[in-house]
């Protein structure tokens, strides 16, 4: 059974996360350590990183996870904008490691029309440095993409060229399904989501996939367009959402809400239930 988990702020410090994870009652988390605008850097105190720690083992919260800032672009042809991409993704990978994270997802960003062919090495070779600068266990996990413009990984066999041209098994996927969707992946039907996990298996194999961003979407299937809705409230659907929670290859991974939220305030306890009731699991009382 999938962990039903969800993207929370950690407005107040790194630490509140595991309070608001317990106040949604999830079983996995997501973060942004460092603002995702920014290329600002976090430097925890050794006492942050004990009691992380300590409240990651306490709670069973070890399906823990950072999202890298929005700005990083391995694809880019400026050069001080690929250093940068590369020494954030080294931050975020060795501040995973430090925090026993699991993994740091990202967005590989744009060519902007140089063509994905012409930087795939340049790209591989970025996140081959970022792993070698942050040894460890944390996982550098490719986001799919909608595809919107010149946008890098919308499509399995990107995600697939990818990991094989930088041959890292710290190299995972993490599969967004309104990105997938927008993608032209039609998994709001069951016949499309068994040739999307057909798909995803013979391309990149399930033992790659680490994580499911689980977001319905505003924008119809194969609009690429990035708009992400509530469970059951966009052209994704309940329906779809509980077969995908029932699914053998996707449920293996936590699911990770990123939702607007009912009140427009993020992911929240309305779309957590409505995940549980769907994946056959009672709401959590409290
Ligand atoms: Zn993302
Ligand atoms: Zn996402």
């Amino acid at each position: 059974m999938a962990l039903i988990g969800a993207h929370v702020s950690i407005k107040g410090g790194i630490l509140t996360a595991f309070d608001r994870a317990k106040e949604l009652g999830v079983e996995a988390v997501q973060v942004h350590p460092t603002p995702p605008q920014t290329w600002r850097r976090l430097k925890p105190s050794p006492d942050t990183v004990d009691e992380f720690r300590q409240r990651m083992t306490e709670t069973g919260l070890d399906a823990f996870f950072f999202h890298a800032v929005y700005l990083i672009n391995l694809a880019t042809a400026r050069d001080d904008l690929l250093a940068s991409s590369e020494a954030s993704l080294a931050d975020s990978l060795d501040l995973a490691n430090t925090f026993g994270v699991r993994g740091v997802i990202f967005h590989p960003g744009s060519h902007k029309g140089l063509g994905f062919e012409a930087m795939l090495p340049q790209m591989a070779a970025a996140m081959s440095s970022a792993l070698a600068a942050a040894p460890g266990r944390s996982l550098l996990l490719i986001e799919n993409s909608a595809g919107a413009g010149n946008n890098i990984g919308s499509t399995f066999r990107q995600l697939r060229q990818m990991l094989e041209a930088v041959d890292n098994e710290r190299v995972g996927i993490c599969l967004d399904t309104a990105h997938a969707f927008t993608a032209g992946y039609d998994l709001a039907t069951p016949e499309g989501l068994r040739a999307m996990t057909k798909e995803l298996d013979f391309e990149i194999g399930a033992d790659r996939l680490y994580a499911i961003h689980a977001n319905d979407s505003k924008a119809p299937l194969g609009s690429n367009r990035d708009r992400h809705e509530n469970i059951g409230d966009g052209f994704i659907g309940n329906d779809a959402f509980g077969r995908m929670l029932r699914d053998p290859l996707l449920s293996r991974v936590p699911f990770l809400l990123e939702v607007p939220g009912l009140e427009h305030d993020g992911p929240d306890r309305a779309n957590v239930d409505r995940l549980r009731r769907l994946a056959g699991l009672e709401p959590v009382a409290g």
